[in-house]
């Protein structure tokens, strides 16, 4: 089957790999429908992992199960399915409490697994025209047939549980002030999601215009951080202390304010944001400061945290891998009943033969990039 390959620093091609195969009672097979490129996969797409040539790429996948393993017994085929990128168990510790992004069974050694990523287990990704699914009556949220709302359900596979899941991790409630760090892909569902929660107002950071006309049109307030200091133009903008909660979406790789040289440090700025003994959710990605790492600016992001303003400001902060397991099937329903519509963000629908040409725009945040989806079976 084709399948999007990573060849080296900033080069995918789509070529002929082995056809996934029923390898456990448990798995599934699945024809991709529609897989997207994700901000997570330019961390590989770039040469900034440990990810060798060869690995197919796509954790962000939904279709329609071609094949059932003879120990699944809540799926058939021809059910219509999408898979969040967590692959877990459902069973283990973590799984039983929600924490699908921990699964101890999928991955061990190593904090959770997903399709198609470095280090987060053997699990071939779904940019390709087939997926095989593990522990798959777990890992398939069911869809309605048909292709209705085909890209709202596309997101459920990632960013929008995982905006979700910063809204969580910050605590967000009814009638709150929020301030969410990157309008990426991430970003604008996390404000999306403080909305859909009842935020009373809004904030969404970023330099790139397109994305932040993306966020004044959900009924954020756009801050462009190259005219001058985000927090202080939210805390002016508010006349208050700060915003009750803050979001990262941005993680490592912040650049800088146009004209500046050094990009900002985005847990400081969040700290500077969020009045005291407000809440902090990271989901933008970091990475461990191991010495012998190829990325500096992850332990550059650690080393310069000022605990110390953290401490003084009394906040809480949550971070990690979103369990986009744990919120798919409440999302789904609302996109079901009208009530949510993420695909807002979805800029460019192409198929999978164009995925090189998608993933240099999309890594160059080109203007109109927001987010790809690639059809493999088109
Ligand atoms: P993205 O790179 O498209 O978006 C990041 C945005 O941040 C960009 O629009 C960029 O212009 C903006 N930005 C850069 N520097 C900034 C600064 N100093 N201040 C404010 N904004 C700044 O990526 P994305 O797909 O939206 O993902 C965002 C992050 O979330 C990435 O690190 C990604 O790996 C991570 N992620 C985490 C999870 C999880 O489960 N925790 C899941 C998906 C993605
Ligand atoms: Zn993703
Ligand atoms: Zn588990």
């Amino acid at each position: 089957m084709k399948a999007v390959v990573y060849q080296g620093p900033y080069e995918v091609a789509v070529s002929d790999v082995e056809d996934p195969r029923i390898q456990d009672p448990q798995d599934v097979l699945v024809k991709i429908s529609t897989t997207c490129i994700c901000g997570s996969d330019l961390h590989m797409y770039e040469g900034r992992t440990d990810a060798e040539p060869g690995i197919v790429f796509g954790h962000e996948n939904m279709g329609v199960i071609e094949e059932v393993g003879s120990g699944v017994t809540s799926l058939r085929r021809g059910q219509r399915v999408v898979m969040p990128f967590n692959v877990a168990c459902g069973f283990c510790r973590n799984c039983r409490a929600g924490k699908t992004a921990f699964c101890e069974v999928v991955n061990p050694g190593f904090a959770g697994g997903a399709y198609g990523y470095v280090s987060m287990g053997p699990y071939t990704g779904g940019q390709a025209e087939y997926l095989r699914v593990p522990f798959a009556d777990f890992n398939c949220v069911p869809l309605p047939e048909g292709s209705e709302h085909e890209s709202d359900f596309a997101l459920l596979a990632d960013i929008f549980p995982t905006g979700y899941h910063a809204t969580e991790l910050a605590g967000v409630r009814p009638g709150e002030t929020v301030a969410v760090y990157g309008a990426g892909p991430v970003g604008l569902m996390a404000a999306y999601s403080a909305l859909l929660k009842g935020a009373r107002q809004v904030f969404v950071v970023d330099k790139v215009a397109d994305r932040l006309q993306l966020a004044e049109r959900i009924g954020a307030t756009p801050i462009d951080f190259s005219r001058g200091d985000p927090a202080e133009q939210i805390t002016d903008a508010l006349g208050d202390s700060g915003t009750d909660r803050g979001i990262d979406a941005v993680g490592y790789q912040a650049t800088a304010a146009e004209g500046e040289e050094q990009p900002a440090i985005v847990l400081n700025q969040l700290v500077d944001t969020v009045r005291p003994t407000g809440g902090i959710g990271t989901v933008g990605l970091y990475l461990p400061s191991d010495p012998g790492a190829p990325n500096e600016n992850a332990a550059q992001g650690l080393l310069l945290f000022d605990i110390g303003r953290f401490f003084e400001r009394g906040l809480r902060m949550g971070t990690g891998q979103a369990d986009a397991k744990a919120y798919a099937h409440q999302l789904r329903d609302l996109i079901i009943a009208g009530r949510a519509e993420p695909s807002f963000v979805v800029s460019q629908q192409v198929p999978l033969s164009e995925a090189p040409d998608a993933y240099a725009r999309f890594d160059k945040r080109e203007p109109g990039y927001s987010k790809v989806l690639l059809h493999p079976n088109a």
